[in-house]
Parts: structure tokens; C-alpha cells; sequence
């Protein structure tokens, strides 16, 4: 029988998510034997594979790339998870709401740029910045929202377990925290 097929994605985030995900230690060996990891930024892989059954999703949708991403993951993924604070609310990246994408830029790219100043169409080949940061059930439909900046060990293993085994997961008030 094939393993259920997962994906764990990075969008406007930190990536501390992520390492929460590696924090599962000796159960990411019971893990590995449940499930094939088919996307992830801590696998090679460039494209969004399809007849995903579980994608946890880490970080706020902040530029076009995190946009069209989301899109490709809701079309292709049975289960979609809001993994940490900042999918589920905004969170840190969406301090950045309170400054114009403009103001942003330019700090960023001229201001703090180390190729002092760069020159306006270096930085217009990255990715569009969205006007806000926005939290992903904002931009696609999400079934599940794992809270906590960064979401535990255990809370992700308990998420990501019963759902492998078919069941909804039902969330103890003790993981229904943010920060
Ligand atoms: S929720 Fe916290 S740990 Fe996760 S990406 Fe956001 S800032 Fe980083």
C-alpha cells in the first residue's frame, strides 16, 4: 500500500516552524516510516507535486511567489494546514503592514542593500510584495490551524498523526495558544 504523501511548505516565514517540525527528533524516524515527504524546503524539490494528502504551510502570504505557491498547494493537497502564527494570523510578517510596500522597498533594497544603492531594476526581478501580509486562510480555503510561534513538537506530531490515521485533530486547549 502506498504511504500517505506529505508536504510541508515555506512561505513569508522564518522558517522556525520548520525547525519546530525537526524538533520531533526520534519521531521523525516513525514518521519517515509512515509517510512519503514528496516537497519541502528541507528536500530537493522544485515544483509542487500533485496528489499531495497533508501540506503544512509556514508563514504569512506576503509577495506574488507565496501567492501563486498557495494556489498550487489548495489545488493539489487533500489537507491543508496553517502551520504557526503567521499563517494563521500574519503574525511577525505582518508587522510590516504598517509601511508602505514603497517605504519597504526602499529600505530594504536601496537603503540596507549592500550593493549600495541597487539599482531599481535589479530589485523589480524579485518577487512582488502584496500590499499587506496576510494570514493563508485569507488566500486559499485551510482546514486546519495549528497555532504557536512556533507551533510545538508535540502539537504538530498529535496534528499530523491523526490525521494520517484518518481522524480529525481535535486540538487541547493547551495548544490553542499564540506566541
Ligand atoms: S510563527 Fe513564529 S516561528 Fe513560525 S514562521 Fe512565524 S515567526 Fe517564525
Amino acid at each position: 500500500m502506498s504511504k500517505p504523501r506529505v508536504a510541508t511548505a515555506w512561505l513569508g516565514g522564518c522558517s522556525g516552524c520548520h525547525m519546530s517540525f525537526l524538533d520531533m527528533d526520534e519521531r521523525l524516524i516513525d514518521l519517515a516510516d509512515k509517510i512519503e515527504l514528496v516537497y519541502s524546503p528541507i528536500a530537493d524539490v522544485k515544483e509542487f507535486p500533485t496528489n499531495v494528502d497533508v501540506a503544512l504551510v509556514e508563514g504569512a502570504v506576503t509577495n506574488s511567489e507565496n501567492e501563486e505557491l498557495a494556489h498550487q498547494i489548495r489545488r493539489n493537497a487533500r489537507f491543508v494546514i496553517s502551520f504557526g502564527d503567521c499563517a494563521t494570523t500574519g503574525n511577525v510578517t505582518a508587522l510590516r503592514n504598517k509601511f508602505s510596500v514603497e517605504a519597504i522597498e526602499h529600505r530594504s533594497y536601496i537603503e540596507l542593500s549592500d550593493k549600495n544603492p541597487m539599482v531599481p531594476n535589479e530589485y523589480e526581478t524579485i518577487a512582488k510584495l502584496m500590499k499587506k501580509a496576510v494570514p493563508l486562510h485569507e488566500v486559499i480555503t485551510v482546514d486546519f490551524f495549528l497555532h504557536g510561534c512556533p507551533p510545538s513538537a508535540d502539537e504538530i506530531w498529535f496534528a499530523v498523526t491523526e490525521l494520517l490515521a484518518g481522524r480529525t485533530p481535535v486540538l487541547s486547549t493547551a495548544y490553542l495558544r499564540f506566541g
